[in-house]
């Protein structure tokens, strides 16, 4: 079976692409399997530039095909922001509830109508040898004024889709795979998925 290693210890994201890497019938991996798996640094400049560093380095490090994903949340009303700070928005912590509370706060004043977003997700497909293949997805909602659902991870209790009259965090994990800016950037993968897998 075709190994594939996510080049991630997020669990959030882990969890996605098991479920949308499924079909293929390859083993799927993440550093959180490999005790001696390095930090890679996210030292780029923009989406791209961050997921390269770590598909590369990880495929690099571990002679196999590496799928890494650098993902964000940009706010219209905040100049994009926190876009490739996401993660670390309120702090090294990397902690979901004070990122969100950060939001929140900052459009506090902020009406309905210009609480406008996008979540990003560039990911990256490096195989040692070859050429980094990209490819991105996108996938635009509203920032809510509080939390709402339990599900997903990050920002998705605030990020609203208007169509569903659901966030993120409301809908299953099928619905969110369904229309997030991840799937959709690996749907334009999809095409490559089979000869990058061999
Ligand atoms: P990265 O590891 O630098 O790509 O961090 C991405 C960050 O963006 C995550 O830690 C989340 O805060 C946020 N993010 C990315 N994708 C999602 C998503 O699907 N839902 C919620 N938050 C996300």
């Amino acid at each position: 079976m075709k190994k594939v290693l996510i080049a991630s210890k997020n669990e959030g994201k882990i969890k996605e692409f098991r479920k949308m890497l499924a079909p293929y019938g390859t083993e799927v991996l993440s550093l959180n399997d490999l005790p001696d798996a390095p930090n890679v640094e996210e030292t780029g400049a923009t989406f791209q530039e961050n997921a390269r560093l770590k598909a590369e380095t990880i495929a690099e490090r571990y002679q196999c095909l590496a799928i890494a994903d650098d993902s964000g949340l940009a706010i219209d009303a905040l100049g994009g922001r926190p876009g490739i700070y996401s993660a670390r928005y309120a702090g090294e912590e990397k902690d979901d509830r004070k990122n969100i509370e950060k939001v929140l706060k900052e459009l506090e004043d902020v009406p309905m109508n210009e609480r406008s977003a996008r979540f990003v997700c560039v990911l990256a497909v490096s195989r040692p040898g070859s050429e980094t293949v990209f490819a991105e997805g996108e996938c635009r909602g509203l920032i809510t004024t509080a939390p709402r659902g339990e599900g997903g991870f990050g920002y998705d209790p605030i990020f609203y889709i208007p169509e569903m009259n659901k966030t993120f965090a409301e809908l299953t994990s099928d619905e969110k795979n369904a229309i997030s800016h991840r799937a959709r950037a690996l749907k334009k993968l999809e095409k490559l998925l089979p000869e990058l897998l061999g």
